[in-house]
């Protein structure tokens, strides 16, 4: 908390008495509600293009966010996560006029190898070595496809190799998996990620998706992405779902079988239906031209139509823009839904070979040297915080 306020004066130059409020991002709440209730000029949310208006929808429920007062309560800084890499920066500029920006959060990254003999669970025990809940999910993520979970034993080998992000001393956000590896048995079962996808040794998309791709549509009008620099438009955006183009009136359906947590409108993303799944998923589907007869708590299964395709909220034409949430947090869909064919060919084939054989070699390497695992580190509560 202390680096945070340097920041804050070190940016506002001033030594005024300065506090921070932290507060909880609540269901429902949107950047306009917000900047109205603190009388900030709403003039920020509406000069933000349509893109950035469909971001700010994306605060996340619980999310903790900051905001910098003055001795006289006036709102000085307000920084609101939107992903891993992203957050909403609202500032007085030199003429005392509120500003809104995206900017980047700073975080490291490394790679780590963790390596254990299973003694309880294959969960449990990645949970306890390493301290990240957040890696035992990914570890199960990575092996939903391949491994069944009740046939790991005492005794059985478990390697991760993945990237890790750390901000101010603790863990950050999500976590990538490179390889996996399970030995059950003597039994070795690996997975490769590429592109965010799990792969077998020789390229093999690993089947068994837990969601299916929610309507026919005709294109993918926008992929994924938590913070990508726009060369032309020279600052940072992020797209949390993906956008399938698809006409007016076009069934929307449940990617996964679960319940209905929320019915309803959500700033630039319209009409908007939620729903929340096994395993810590929710999906969202938005701009939805209307519902079918559903209501929150409701149950629905997998497939089930549960609205239809529209250009309500901030869209510039009909299109269904669908994220994927684990943990309250935006998730590359196409790791848990089969998007698209994936079979690597040619180039990508190659590509691949080569990163898992450099894979193989750095877990080799750490294995035959007994590099230890990496410290246990505590891990940001809330997974976005500051
Ligand atoms: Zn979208």
């Amino acid at each position: 908390m202390r680096k945070i306020l340097l920041l804050f004066v070190f940016v506002i130059q001033s030594f005024a008495a300065l506090s921070i409020e932290e507060s909880t991002w609540d269901n429902g709440d949107t950047l306009l509600k917000f900047l109205q209730r603190n009388s900030i000029p709403m003039s920020l949310y509406y000069e933000l293009d349509k893109e950035d208006q469909e971001l700010a929808s994306d605060i996340a429920y619980n999310v903790k966010y900051q905001i910098l007062k003055d001795e006289n309560n006036n709102i000085e800084q307000v920084l609101i996560p939107i992903s891993d890499d992203l957050q909403i920066h609202i500032y007085k500029d030199k003429n005392n006029q509120y500003t809104l920006t995206f900017t980047p959060v700073s975080y490291q990254k490394d790679d780590r190898i963790l390596h254990l003999t299973v003694k309880n669970s294959a969960y449990q025990d990645v949970y306890e070595e390493s301290g990240s809940s957040t890696l035992a999910r990914a570890m199960v993520r990575a092996f939903k496809r391949s491994v069944n979970f009740r046939n790991i034993q005492k005794g059985d080998e478990i390697t991760l190799y993945y990237e890790q992000k750390r901000r101010m001393g603790r863990l950050w956000g999500d976590i990538t998996i490179k390889m996996a590896s399970v030995e059950i048995n003597k039994n070795i079962q690996e997975v490769f990620s590429y592109n965010d996808i799990f792969y077998d040794r020789n390229g093999k998309e690993l089947e068994n998706f837990l969601l299916i791709k929610p309507v026919n549509y005709t294109r993918i009008s926008s992929p994924f992405s938590t913070a990508r620099y726009h060369p032309i438009l020279k600052r940072y955006r992020a797209h949390l779902g993906i956008d399938y183009a698809a006409p007016t009136g076009t069934p929307v359906k449940s990617a996964g079988k679960g319940t209905i947590i929320f019915v309803g409108t959500k700033g630039g993303y319209g009409n908007v239906v939620q729903i929340k799944h096994d395993a810590g998923y929710t999906t969202l589907y938005a701009h939805l031209s209307r519902f079918a007869k559903i209501k929150s708590g409701q149950k629905v299964n997998q497939g089930q139509i549960i609205a239809y395709v529209g250009s309500t909220g901030m869209s510039t034409g009909p299109h269904l823009h669908f994220g994927v949430y684990l943990n309250n947090k935006a998730i590359n869909p196409t790791s848990v839904v089969k998007i698209a064919k994936s079979e690597l060919k040619g180039k990508q084939k190659k590509e691949f070979e080569n990163t898992i054989v450099q894979y193989e070699k750095t877990v080799q390497e750490a294995l035959e040297t007994h590099q230890p695992n990496p410290p246990r580190e505590e891990e940001f509560e809330n997974y976005i915080e500051f």
